[in-house]
């Protein structure tokens, strides 16, 4: 599995619809501060669904859609694809080319599609969750962040070591069960109330 390439319009910097080709092994982004070269990484980020706007270097998440320059007027939406290459069939799915693409409006609203077709972001979190490609971005290091891993609270690090082993996605299917056992369980004390009542 490689990342083959990445089409970024209407994200950050990017007024008009860009692609890069991504080639095996190691790719370098070169260019002048201030140039877009965080702004790629950023979009990959993003399209693997980040919903933090600090960790996007943004105040806010609405901040990734081109703000406009002197010579062309803001746009109303972003949109990212990435293309993966997954000949080795490293995600559980039927495809040897996967893309993934995300799109924002202004009003908040975003829209997930795996080739082609809408989906939720929870899906493309499935997908990539055992792939090491996941949300913690095992695959994205960003500056200080080895610095902060270092000296993170050991249950953080723990969630980190728990999704690198690809544990994570069934402690959340987990967490999601007892959450829906425990309103079960007020169903039922509220059904036996008024079991009682009735008596
Ligand atoms: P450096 O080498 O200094 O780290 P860089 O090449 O990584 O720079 P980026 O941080 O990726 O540069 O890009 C910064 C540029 O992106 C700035 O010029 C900024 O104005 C522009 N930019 C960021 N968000 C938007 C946006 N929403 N709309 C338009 N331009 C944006």
């Amino acid at each position: 599995m490689h990342l083959k390439s990445l089409t970024v319009k209407g994200f950050k910097s990017f007024a008009s619809a860009t692609t890069l080709r991504l080639e095996p092994g190691i790719t370098c982004v070169v260019g002048p501060n201030g140039s877009g070269k965080s702004n790629v990484v950023d979009a990959i980020a993003w399209v693997l669904g980040e919903q933090g706007a600090k960790a996007l270097r943004g105040g806010k998440m609405e901040d990734v859609i081109f703000a406009g320059t002197a010579g062309r007027a803001p746009l109303g939406r972003a949109e990212v694809t990435l293309t993966i290459d997954n000949n080795d069939g490293a995600l559980p799915i039927d495809y040897t080319e996967v893309s993934i693409t995300r799109r924002m409006f202004r009003d908040g609203a975003s829209e997930y599609e795996i080739n082609g077709s809408s989906c939720r972001l929870l899906d493309i979190q499935e997908l990539l969750s055992d792939s090491g490609i996941g949300r913690e971005m095992h695959i994205i290091v960003g500056q200080g962040r080895l610095d902060a891993m270092l000296h993170a609270k050991p249950e953080d690090r723990r969630s980190f070591i728990e999704e690198a082993a690809g544990v994570l996605k069934h402690r959340k299917r987990k967490e999601k069960a007892i959450r829906k056992l425990d309103a079960m369980q007020v169903n039922l004390n509220r059904l036996n109330d008024l079991t009682a009542e009735l008596r």
